[in-house]
């Protein structure tokens, strides 16, 4: 049977949510649609578990903690495993759910699923050496020790753009840490979370560790950011809901790890290699459609070469190849909804209309889903709401500038601070750039910046706090003091 097959008679995924190890139905049989972008039609119903579920989940991985944060980091470390092998050996499936329900192209979407999988790797080997230190002791008859312990039931709240990846880089380490988690996935990729949680079980997570609660945001939120058995809150998501977030979770003095938008500044110095730069700026911004909170949102290109530049990228851009997500040798899928391509229409018109210069796309493309041209804006301006906020669609705007302080000056005037690329061959400029911008990560000559090991988010209103690596461990723990006293001391 083909994956489409698979997808249609609903073999691939279950409807229900997963609370305390049962699949359950909607609160009083309560459903919502997921669509698949590149034809609108309707692929699935799932259960709208309401503010019931989502207490019930929260209760289910209550109980759970209590026996799961005890168990051995090893016994941990196997689940981890197993679930890894799982993920990949179900790579197809998992892709085409992606596909199916966010558009994104068929290779990228097996590529996310690796993606995704390395997280849960990576974790279960982390889990075994987390440890805490032997400090030297302010006390002549004390010693002094640090303990790393599971901070309890944690939230996660992920976005639709790479719907399995921004769980596992939660919940992996959660876990592996001895924490139960409660997801709440966006409405548009419930399959993929669903997926994820039915490959968990059959890996042996024990009921409650691992919960999925899906349906609507306005009823499920509040008890995942109010109720304070939940100790820690892990969101990806826009900028605005992560400061909404922020303030639920002030009540319950809750941790919160927050990755949120960004407005990734690419700049090209007059030294670059042209070619290798066009090439970065087309990954960088076109993969899944620039809906990618590391998307280079502003080009920033040194006069002197900026309109040979301009020239070799409109070439690429033009080239980029847009179709469903399942049709052979596509670059570029559909955005996620109709919605997406207004507004991404709105600000090319707003630009335009201002006096910026169409040099590819442009505009929705003329055939059924939710399409949008590769588009590349030449002279842009800072003022421009195209430049001044993030466009999460295929739409690249193309800035001047004389000089470096020009161009840290024009990057770094932005409220968020994700990822920042540069692209120099000449090592001071390197050295000069990277530690001006204020950005959490910055790509030099390169246009990816996430991988498991590595520590990935963002300054100022990009968010607080890191995922990935040994960083994205210590958000699941916390670090106990212990004082230990001779007998009389
Ligand atoms: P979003 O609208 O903020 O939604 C993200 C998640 O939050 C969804 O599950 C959404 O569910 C949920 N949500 C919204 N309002 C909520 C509420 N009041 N209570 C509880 N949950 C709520 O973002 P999006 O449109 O899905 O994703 C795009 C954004 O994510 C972009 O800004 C992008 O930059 C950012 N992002 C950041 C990173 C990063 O690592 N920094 C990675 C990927 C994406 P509902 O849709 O049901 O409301």
């Amino acid at each position: 049977m083909s994956l489409a097959d698979r997808i249609k008679d609903k073999s691939l995924f279950r409807e229900e949510a997963l609370i305390g190890g049962e699949w359950v139905g909607g609160e009083g049989g309560k459903t919502f649609a997921v669509t698949n972008p590149a034809n609108g039609q309707t692929i699935a119903n799932i259960a709208d578990v309401g503010e019931k579920g989502a207490l019930e989940a929260v209760s289910a991985a209550t109980e759970a903690f209590e026996r799961w944060k005890k168990t051995r980091a090893n016994d941990r470390a196997a689940i981890l495993r197993k679930w890894y092998d799982l993920i990949l050996a179900n790579q197809d499936d998992l892709a085409s759910l992606i596909t199916a329900e966010m558009g994104k192209p068929f290779a990228q979407a097996k590529g996310e699923v690796v993606y995704a999988a390395d997280f849960v790797e990576w974790y279960a080997e982390e889990a075994k050496r987390s440890h805490g230190e032997t400090l030297s002791s302010p006390w002549p008859d004390a010693r002094v020790m640090t303990l790393q312990q599971p901070i309890g039931v944690v939230a996660a709240i992920t976005p639709w753009n790479f719907p399995a990846g921004m769980i596992t880089r939660k919940v992996a380490p959660a876990l592996a840490a001895g924490c139960c988690a409660v997801v709440k996935p966006a409405p548009e990729t419930p399959l993929t979370a669903l997926a994820l949680a039915k490959l968990a079980e059959d890996a042996g997570l024990p009921p409650g560790v691992m919960n999925v609660v899906t349906g609507e945001a306005a009823n499920i939120g509040p008890v995942l950011t109010g109720d304070p058995r939940i100790r820690m809150l892990g969101f990806t998501g826009s900028t605005e809901i992560g400061k909404l977030l922020m303030r639920q979770s002030a009540d319950t003095v809750k941790k919160v790890a927050l990755e949120l938008g960004g407005n990734a500044p690419f700049i090209v110095m007059d030294d670059a290699d042209l070619e290798s730069a066009a090439a970065g700026a087309i990954l960088a911004k076109y993969r899944v459609s620039g809906q990618v909170c590391v998307a280079a949102n502003r080009l920033l290109v040194q006069r002197g070469v900026a309109d040979k530049f301009v020239e070799v990228l409109k070439a690429k851009v033009e080239a980029i190849k847009v179709g469903d997500g399942f049709e052979d040798g596509i670059d570029m899928g559909p955005l996620v909804h109709e919605e997406a391509v207004g507004r991404v229409e709105g600000l090319v018109r707003e630009a335009s209309d201002a006096g910026a210069s169409i040099a590819a796309g442009g505009a929705r493309l003329d055939r059924e889903g939710a399409f949008f041209a590769p588009t590349l804006i030449d002279n842009a301006t800072p003022d421009m709401s195209i430049v001044k906020n993030e466009i999460f669609g295929p739409v690249l705007s193309v800035m001047r500038f004389d000089d470096e302080e020009e161009a840290i000056r024009i990057a770094n005037d932005t409220p968020y601070g994700l990822a920042g690329y540069i692209y120099t061959r000449d090592v001071g400029r390197v050295h000069r750039l990277a530690e001006a911008l204020e950005y959490g990560m910055v790509g030099v000559n390169v246009p990816l910046v996430g991988s498991s090991s590595t520590p990935f988010g963002g300054v100022k209103q990009s968010g607080i706090g890191r995922e990935g690596g040994r960083w994205g461990m210590e958000e699941f723990q916390e670090t106990k003091l212990i004082v230990l006293g001779g007998i009389g001391s």
